[in-house]
């Protein structure tokens, strides 16, 4: 089983290294070879995605991922920013299915700005698209204006687009999905004013044929903006688009007490795929060694049950996470009063220790 480990910038090499102190006490047969990319990439070979990473992530079954950016890169042309490799990431491998699960651990209850009783017990899945829409669309670019309210000046344009193949495909992941759990989809669009999500609720109204156990409800971004905050619960499997997934899902990340507790699955066609934590490269705390590591260790363990076969091995993970937050152990993000605050590398090491069952030190 070989592992491309793409730590990036910012707070990613400090919490891929607790994904991988966790992954190497599981006793599986793991190759995991390292590379730079993002902005670290960028300062070694002029690019933030090089050919040997590309390659590497390529051949490998897996790729762990960091986080990649830095303002400081801000200036730099767009093709070179690190933004752009994880773009290239999901492009050249064909990641279009992106799992985002929100789960609300009962310890982090109190950790959530939402009051207790909508969130306990949370446990939702957003799946979003990850290859199309107005990320992806062109044409894209800047221009004089040749029509419009201000003809003559200069105006920025992005394309909306989604072809039925790539709606189809995600459609059929959302309903797979949500058969192993409890049978009920949101799909989220924009139907009322964008032809493109016009499309998008009539092809996955067709594809919901082929699924007559599966409950579909279609659902405006706006409102479902509005009930993440307002009845959390009453979701399960929430689908949607490229973008509006990207801004839902980091909403949902502050019903589960931190955005450092989200890990995600970008998933291609043949299950490969890449894992790493709904977060970026967080440059405000960066280098602290405060960063909140547990998004990456349980994409880690997402790793292991989607590509590597090794659910056994995730459980483990995901079973000591449990563990070491009941125990009260808590990076800065998720501290509170009474609950023993540690290092990035403490709160790896706690992790460690309960999957070997050692004694947690701290
Ligand atoms: P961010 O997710 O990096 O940070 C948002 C806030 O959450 C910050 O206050 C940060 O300190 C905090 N935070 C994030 N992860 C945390 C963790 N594990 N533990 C504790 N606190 C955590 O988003 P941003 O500040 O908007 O972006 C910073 C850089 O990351 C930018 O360059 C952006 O483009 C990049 N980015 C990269 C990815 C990616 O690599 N997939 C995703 C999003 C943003």
């Amino acid at each position: 089983m070989k592992i491309a480990v793409l730590p990036g910038d910012g707070i990613g090499t400090e919490i891929v290294a607790e994904a991988v102190k966790v992954l190497n006490t599981l006793g599986l047969d793991l190759q995991m070879e390292q590379a730079l990319v993002g902005g670290a990439a960028y300062e070694v070979h002029g690019h933030p995605l090089p050919e040997s990473t590309l390659k590497l992530a390529q051949e490998s079954d897996a790729i762990l991922f960091g986080a990649v950016g830095d303002w400081k890169y801000d200036k730099l042309d767009r093709p070179l920013r690190p933004e752009q490799a994880i773009l290239g990431l999901r492009k050249h491998l064909g990641l279009f299915a992106n799992f985002r699960p929100a789960i609300c651990y009962e310890e982090l209850v109190g950790a959530s700005s939402l009051k207790p009783e909508l969130i306990a017990g949370l446990d939702i899945l957003i799946i979003r698209e990850l290859t199309g829409d107005i990320y992806f669309g062109q044409p894209r670019g800047r221009r004089i204006a040749t029509d419009g309210h201000f003809p003559g000046t200069e105006e920025a344009f992005d394309t909306m687009r989604y072809s039925r193949p790539e709606i189809e495909r995600i459609a059929h992941v959302a309903f797979q999905a949500a058969r192993k759990r409890s049978k009920k989809v949101t799909s989220v669009d924009k139907a009322n004013v964008l032809e493109t999500f016009q499309f998008w609720k009539d092809v996955v109204t067709e594809v919901a044929k082929e699924y007559p156990d599966v409950a579909l409800e279609h659902m405006y971004v706006d409102n479902a903006a509005m009930q993440l905050v307002k009845k959390p619960k009453a979701f399960d499997v929430l689908f949607t688009g490229n973008m509006f997934g990207d801004i839902l899902s980091d909403e949902a990340s502050m019903l589960t007490g931190s955005i450092g507790m989200l890990p995600s699955a970008s998933l291609n066609a043949k299950g490969q795929g890449l894992y790493e934590p709904s977060h970026g490269s967080a440059p405000d705390i960066a280098g602290q060694g405060i960063a909140n590591p547990l998004a990456t260790i349980l994409s880690a363990a997402m790793m292991l049950r989607f590509s590597l076969n090794q659910a056994e091995a995730a459980d483990r993970i995901e079973a000591a996470v449990k563990d070491v937050l009941a125990a009260g152990y808590r990076t800065a993000d998720i501290w509170s009063e009474g609950t023993k605050r540690v290092s990035t590398r403490e709160m790896g090491d706690a992790v460690v220790a309960a999957i070997t069952k050692t004694t947690i030190k701290g």
